[in-house]
């Protein structure tokens, strides 16, 4: 959806363990463990599948917009018809770590970037430089959690 006027220059594997300064991981970031034990850190608003259009937040999983408010959106991810609708959206597993899940035979929701996507665009999504630099750094939050 949103494009980084400048693009950043791509991260390698060893650049990102090198990496020593703490990052400060903020309450609402929530830890994932993936099959293979590996752990991702995705935003509390990505896990839940809600989205921040300008004044507006809509939840994929539920199909509604509410204002931003801050409170009324936390009462929604607690609330108990959202996290039935949350688990029935499972990750796909064929994806693995691009934490995609299905929202209709048209729609995907990609867990990692924040973002829906459509049908014809998925696979193109997953090797798009965005898509790649933002699980680089749900692999770098994760990072902090692995005690050493
Ligand atoms: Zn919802
Ligand atoms: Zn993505």
């Amino acid at each position: 959806m949103s494009v980084p006027a400048l693009r950043q220059p791509k991260f390698t594997n060893t650049q990102l363990k090198d990496v020593k300064k703490p990052i400060i991981l903020q309450p609402d970031f929530v830890i994932l463990t993936l099959r293979n034990k590996d752990k991702l850190v995705v935003s509390s608003d990505a896990y839940h599948g809600i989205l921040t259009v300008e004044m507006e937040v809509k939840c994929v999983f539920c199909k509604v917009t509410m204002d931003l408010d801050f409170v009324h959106k936390e009462n929604h991810k607690k609330s108990s018809k959202h996290l039935a609708l949350v688990r029935e959206h499972p990750f796909i597993e064929t994806f693995s770590q691009n934490l995609i899940k299905q929202l209709n035979c048209d729609n995907f929701y990609c867990t990692i970037c924040n973002v829906m996507v459509t049908a014809p665009f998925l696979k193109r999504h997953i090797m798009s430089e965005v898509h790649m630099q933002e699980l680089q750094k749900a692999e770098a939050r994760a990072l902090n959690y692995t005690p050493s």
